[in-house]
Order: structure tokens, then C-alpha cells, then sequence
């Protein structure tokens, strides 16, 4: 049994995971549980979306949509980065999710496909995230957009003592046919363009839990080849160990290990 996050801890565990936050006007008393009679909790996880629009901070805060009063998400996450708190209670934002899922998502087991006969409200258990992406497959996350989305995730499980299984994207929970969250993003620590899955999300997110909330992923530094080396001997001088010179040549996407000329620049990932 977890009990909703108060303002002051949802403050305190953003702030210490490093997310930038700012607070949307009436967040902290913002909410569906007088108008549904359903109060919010126990919670049992975080549920992702994106928005399948831009500029959409306001409809998610207070506007909603014609069919659904807001608030839509707890939060909302900008292309820059910033997390916007909007709701610190009962949100709608994740419908009718399954009850099979639902249960591995409390028991932390790989989530299984929804079987659609037995729903429940996913609004009285799911924290809600709406991420700013088109959805459309070409709108990019950008690289500070993940990276907060995998700190936000992380800051509510370490909240909880929960480990990267609470985390589900709406996709696998919905029984309404859902797709969100998907689309390419920027790159991630020393990862380049790679496309957001749930399976990939909950693993940087397992990753980050296994530092402290202060972390922060290495990023790919550069380096210019020069003349006699080899990326064993880089990997060696530069990362401390020659045989990472499999990393260098997969960040840069080199297939032939020995196919580099001086004046090459490349990058490296963290030491
Ligand atoms: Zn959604």
C-alpha cells in the first residue's frame, strides 16, 4: 500500500533525482477526486504518455479536452527538460487499464498483454506523465526530455522503495487501443539516436536506481585519432582499459576496428 506523494515529497524527490520542476498555479489542490468521489490511491505505479500535440501544458493543467475534464497528468514534460507539476491527486489520464497488468505492474513482473476481460480504473492507482511528442514516429524526444523522463520515473520509484517494474507506458495498460509513448529520441548519456521503448525506458531507469539520486549518466567526450593509434590503445589511454574498444567502436558505429586515419574524430563514451 503506497500513499500518494505529498507536494512537499514530490519537491524534495524531484529536486534530489536533479529533474527541473516548475509548479503549474493550484497544483497542489488540483484534482478529480471530489467530482468522481474516488479519492486517489494506493498507488502502485507510473504510467507514461506523450501528448500527441505541442504547446499542450495548459489543456493538460486545466483546460482538459471537450470529453475529459482536466486535470490529464500529474505532470507535464517540455522539450526542454522541465517537468511541470499540474495535479497532486486524482488525474485523468490513464482510463480503463487491465487488471492482468495492473497486477504484474504491483508484483513487478514482466507485464503480460491485457487481457481486456477485467478492467479497472487506472486513474486510481497510476501516476500520470504527459510527455511533449507528436507521436507521429518523427517528432524526436530530445536528449534533455529523456534524460528527465528517466529521473522523473526514477525519483517516484525511489519515493516508493519501488523498483524499475512500476514503470508502464500507456500502451500497456490501456484496453482502449492506446500507442503512447513512442517515438525516436536525441540520444541518452553516451547512447545516440535510439527509439523509446517501455522494455529500454525501465532499463535506464533500473540503471539510474542502482546510483544515488545526485547521478548523472556519463556522456560521450571527443577525441581526434592520431597517427600510430589503434581503438585498443585509445580504449586503453583514454577509458583505462583496451578492451573497451568495443564500446568506441560501437558508438561510432565502426564495423572494421582497425578502419580509423589520423585527423578522424570520434567519440568516447564515459571513463
Ligand atoms: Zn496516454
Amino acid at each position: 500500500m503506497a500513499t500518494p506523494m505529498t507536494p512537499a515529497q514530490w519537491r524534495a524527490a524531484l529536486k534530489a533525482e536533479g529533474v527541473k520542476v516548475t509548479e503549474y498555479d493550484g497544483w497542489t489542490t488540483r484534482g478529480r477526486d471530489a467530482a468522481t468521489g474516488k479519492p486517489f490511491g494506493p498507488v502502485h505505479g507510473v504510467l507514461n504518455h506523450h501528448t500527441v500535440a505541442t504547446n499542450s501544458l495548459k489543456s493538460i493543467a486545466v483546460d482538459g479536452r471537450p470529453d475529459l475534464p482536466a486535470p490529464l497528468a500529474h505532470s507535464h514534460l517540455a522539450k526542454t527538460g522541465t517537468v511541470t507539476l499540474v495535479s497532486c491527486h486524482r488525474a485523468n489520464h490513464a482510463g480503463l487499464a487491465a487488471a492482468n497488468v495492473i497486477d504484474a505492474i504491483i508484483a513487478e513482473r514482466k507485464l503480460p498483454k491485457q487481457n481486456k476481460a477485467t478492467t479497472v480504473d487506472g486513474n486510481d492507482c497510476l501516476y500520470g506523465i504527459e510527455v511533449e511528442n507528436l507521436g507521429d514516429q518523427k517528432d524526436a524526444y530530445t536528449r534533455a526530455q529523456y534524460d528527465a523522463l528517466v529521473r522523473y520515473n526514477a525519483a517516484i520509484c525511489r519515493h516508493h522503495d519501488w523498483g524499475a517494474g512500476s514503470v508502464a507506458g500507456h500502451l500497456e495498460t490501456s484496453v482502449e487501443g492506446k500507442v503512447d509513448p513512442r517515438g525516436p529520441v536525441e540520444g541518452y548519456g553516451t547512447r545516440g539516436k535510439f527509439s523509446l521503448t517501455m522494455a529500454q525506458l525501465r532499463t535506464d531507469v533500473d540503471e539510474r536506481l542502482k546510483h544515488p539520486a545526485s547521478w548523472s549518466p556519463g556522456t560521450a567526450t571527443a577525441y581526434t585519432v592520431v597517427k600510430g593509434d589503434t581503438l585498443w590503445s585509445i580504449a586503453a589511454s583514454k577509458l583505462g582499459d583496451g578492451n573497451r574498444w568495443k564500446e568506441i567502436a560501437d558508438l561510432n558505429g565502426l564495423k572494421d576496428a582497425d578502419a580509423i586515419t589520423p585527423g578522424q574524430k570520434l567519440k568516447l563514451p564515459a571513463k
